[in-house]
């Protein structure tokens, strides 16, 4: 089994599930959203970023690069020496074992809490193998375990993951297909039945809707909400920001120019 590349770490979080939590992000996503807030997750490859705004011009990306100038390898050797972060590489590789640890060093806080880990992406049910070869080391820890998904996944990969999830966070950002073909670029059917599934099964689910001007905030939220009322589900509204834009322009730029 390969692992995926993991784009980020977040320890003690506190606005991705009960508790104080350990969140992990997961590279790679199926769908396109215009507003996606995390741009570097939705390749499932690492990406070699560029803020130009923190660059000093000091030269040593240059010095250090094995590839001499373009096309970048996506190596990362750039972004390990830059001495202000202006050049980040998204995307590492670990074991399931490695991520253990990083995961139970905020035990105490966990139980403390009520917290524990989150995986979230991207898409982190991309990779129900390795997904559920995680969850169950946590369970085997004593440690809670939510995935957060937008449920756009066969149902066979939530059967691999079930056993060893305490809480699915749900992403329903729309619920015309229309609308939700043309805002992320798949419909939603998949996503809607797989909920449905999960709901039959008396799984814990929170559904969370990110409110997006000029896409779903207004009409389309309420009707959401009136839909997760009928079903009992409790339902979280995100706030629209665009914190998205910086990161996928220094995407682009590192894209564009190497140095
Ligand atoms: S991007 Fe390169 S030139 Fe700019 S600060 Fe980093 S190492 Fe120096
Ligand atoms: S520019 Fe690309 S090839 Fe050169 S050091 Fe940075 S990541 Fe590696």
């Amino acid at each position: 089994m390969t692992a995926p590349y993991i784009f980020d770490i977040k320890r003690t979080s506190t606005v991705d599930g009960p508790g104080v939590r350990t969140v992990i992000f997961f590279k790679g996503c199926n769908m396109d959203c215009f507003w996606c807030h995390n741009p570097e997750g939705k390749s499932p490859d690492p990406q070699l970023a560029l803020f130009r705004e923190k660059c000093i011009a000091c030269g040593v990306c240059l010095s250090v690069c094995p590839a001499g100038i373009a096309p970048c390898r996506v190596c990362g050797t750039c972004a390990e020496s830059c001495p202000t972060q202006a050049r980040k590489l998204y995307g590492k590789r670990y074991s399931t074992d490695a991520l253990m640890e990083i995961i139970k060093a905020d035990l105490s806080y966990y139980q403390a809490t009520g917290g524990g880990v989150t995986f979230s992406g991207g898409e982190c049910m991309l990779y129900p193998e390795f997904l559920a070869e995680l969850a169950e080391k946590c369970k085997k820890a004593g440690i809670q375990v939510a995935v957060d998904t937008a449920g756009n996944v066969p149902y066979a990969s939530f059967q691999a993951v079930l056993p060893y999830v305490d809480l699915f966070l749900y992403d329903i950002k729309c619920l015309s297909p229309e609308l939700h073909q043309k805002g992320t670029g798949v419909d939603n059917r998949l996503i809607l039945d797989n909920l449905s599934r999960l709901q039959a099964e008396h799984r814990a689910i929170r559904i969370r809707t990110p409110v997006v001007p000029g896409f779903n905030a207004g009409n389309e939220v309420e009707k959401i909400r009136a839909y997760c009322a009928e079903r009992s589900l409790p339902i979280e509204l995100l706030e629209y920001h665009a914190f998205g834009e910086a990161k996928a322009k220094a995407l682009s730029d590192a894209l564009r120019s190497a140095f």
